[in-house]
């Protein structure tokens, strides 16, 4: 999911996550997973998207809980994320490249750009 965003993309995705219903946490796991992918590529974003990461794993609605921790805990999450979107946005149209060759387990979809597969380790040489 995300793959082919660019990065503003994901920062304008990042942006609604303010009107996400709380409970919808796959949404939020997502987001988490396709801005880890950009922090290999970018190592500066580590620190905003490693704060989104765990402000979402501190959001966890259930119905027993939906008092005022639960909203300062949402209210978090939103920061973080409008954060990481602010962090994303310099590198507008760019979009991460990911390797098609057969690895071990299926097709690689390693990161590469400009250099190295990083899980070349899996490749299968035919
Ligand atoms: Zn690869």
């Amino acid at each position: 999911m995300f793959e082919d965003h660019s990065a503003n993309q994901i920062a304008a995705e990042l942006n609604q996550v303010q009107h996400y219903d709380p409970q919808y946490t796959g949404a939020l796991s997502m987001l988490d997973e396709a801005t880890l992918r950009w922090t290999l590529r970018h190592p500066v974003l580590s620190a905003p998207q490693n704060a989104f990461s765990q402000a979402r794993y501190r959001q966890k609605p259930t119905l027993a809980n939906q008092g005022r921790d639960q909203q300062q805990a949402w209210a978090d999450v939103v920061t973080a994320a409008e954060a990481l979107a602010l962090a994303l946005r310099p590198y507008g149209d760019e979009q991460l490249q990911f390797c098609g060759v057969r690895s071990v387990y299926g097709t690689c979809h390693g990161l590469v750009h400009d250099g190295p597969c990083t899980r070349s380790d899996n490749h299968v040489n035919d």
